[in-house]
């Protein structure tokens, strides 16, 4: 359904890519895209985006929704990056995840699509599908993201984490279009629905 799946967030090396995550919380990859397409012409290193300072950099990204604390974490991380890694993107989940407004998921987008080191970052669509495909069997990121670890192939984790959520985006909605869906017969929830729906119609 969907070979070579590409990141939908756009950025052009692991920096702009964290700041296009931390930006992406309760906002749309378009919105970010948008966004991002005038910030990082103008700043797209840890030094330029200190330099815009809080005012102006909030002038940028305003659009994307909480735009303060993430104002807040883009420049925390930054100072952070420039004190303790030389200005560079450390290429480790734990690492990542000392910045600033940098938690589990932030950090394994950074290293999956943008340092390309396998990681399953878990955001709500991809807890959704899991479950319903009986990939994984939780309902919290953490423990997805260890079940799909321990139960999917490392070679598959980079493109599946974003085909899931493009299945998530266009088919497994929360409530799901099982009928238009290629993977029915294979998913045990989607059959499960089909039968409630046959039985109750
Ligand atoms: Fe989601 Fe339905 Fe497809 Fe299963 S069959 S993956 S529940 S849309």
């Amino acid at each position: 359904m969907y070979p070579n799946p590409k990141p939908s967030l756009n950025f052009k090396n692991p920096f702009e890519c964290l700041v296009a995550t931390i930006l992406s919380a309760q906002c749309t990859d378009v919105r970010v895209n948008i966004v991002t397409r005038e910030l990082f012409p103008v700043s797209n290193t840890p030094e330029k985006i200190l330099a815009l300072g809080e005012k102006g950099l909030i002038r940028y990204i305003r659009s994307t929704g909480f735009y303060r604390a993430k104002a807040k974490h883009i420049l925390g991380a930054c100072s952070e990056l420039i004190k303790s890694f030389k200005g560079k993107v450390p290429a480790s989940l734990e690492k990542l995840q000392t910045l600033p407004g940098v938690g589990r998921k932030t950090a394994s987008v950074v290293l999956s699509q943008a340092l390309h080191i396998p990681a399953f970052p878990v955001d709500r669509h991809v807890l959704r599908v899991a479950n319903r495909l009986a990939l994984a069997h939780a309902t919290t990121p953490d423990k997805i993201d260890l079940q799909l670890r321990k139960n999917i192939p490392e070679k598959l984790w980079i493109p599946l984490h974003i085909q899931l959520i493009y299945l998530g985006r266009q088919l497994c909605k929360p409530k799901p279009l099982c009928e238009k869906c290629p993977l029915l017969p294979l998913c045990p929830e989607g059959k499960r629905r089909m039968e409630a729906k046959h039985a109750h119609p």
